[in-house]
């Protein structure tokens, strides 16, 4: 059967659009701030991925590997793509902020008024990222951390201080700048989805895996 001319002039622009936005990246890699001025994580809808109607979406990435491994680099962000590769190791910084990452969105959508499951998950997650995190030095230390800085999940806010003061606690000890943990709601913000679709207390939590 003869192909679509519309479907092969989409895939040739999004080809087209992928390598400019690929090499544009590598020119000038984005630069990771450091001031705290960051703004609230963009909707994962909005990233740089190209937005093609979903039929024309599948068959492009299965019929050309480049364009999919590409379009994986630019979905992983920034760092992976300026090493070119995204079956490069992660570092333990990369880890890191993936690791904060979770741990503050987690903080930043608990519920306010969080049930007796909802507070004893949050203990055992921080419990288990302390035996399972997948850096030796960093897991240890970060027992340590826990011993003398008992989790408090009474409610998202004490939740989301917690957390703030327990990561200052290890950028203290990089010699990495401490944040202000009055501005912890503004850096890390509930994501924008619609009609509260993804509000932890929307969903049920008493069901175990
Ligand atoms: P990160 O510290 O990763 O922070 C990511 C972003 O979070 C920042 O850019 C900032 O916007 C925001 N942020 C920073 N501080 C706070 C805060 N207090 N509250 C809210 N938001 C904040 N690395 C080691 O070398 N040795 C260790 O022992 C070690 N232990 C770790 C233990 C844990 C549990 C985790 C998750 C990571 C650990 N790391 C450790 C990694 C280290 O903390 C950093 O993630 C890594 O060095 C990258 O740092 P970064 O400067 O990019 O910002």
């Amino acid at each position: 059967m003869g192909q679509n001319p519309f479907e092969i002039v989409l895939r040739s622009y999004s080809c087209l659009v992928q390598s400019v936005q690929t090499y544009a990246l590598r020119l000038f890699p984005v630069k990771q701030e450091e001031n705290y001025n960051h703004q609230p994580l963009t909707p994962v809808n909005s990233s740089l991925s190209l937005t093609l109607p979903p039929s024309l979406r599948k068959s492009t990435q299965e019929d050309n590997a480049d364009v999919f491994a590409l379009s994986k680099e630019v979905s992983l962000g920034p760092t992976s793509l300026i090493k070119g590769s995204y079956s490069v190791p992660l570092t333990k910084e990369e880890l890191g902020r993936c690791t904060w990452t979770l741990l503050h969105m987690i903080a930043a959508q608990f519920p306010e008024r969080p049930t007796r499951q909802q507070k004893r998950d949050a203990k055992e997650l921080m419990g288990i990222i302390s035996r399972l995190y997948p850096c030796k030095d960093c897991s240890d230390h970060y027992k340590e951390i826990l011993r003398s800085n008992p989790v408090q999940a009474g409610s998202r806010e004490e939740f989301s201080q917690w957390l703030c003061h327990v990561h200052n606690v290890v950028n203290r000890s990089l010699g990495k700048p401490i944040f202000p943990c009055q501005r912890v709601s503004a850096r890390w913000q509930k994501l924008g989805c619609e009609d509260r679709g993804c509000d932890v207390d929307a969903g049920d939590v008493s069901v175990s895996p």
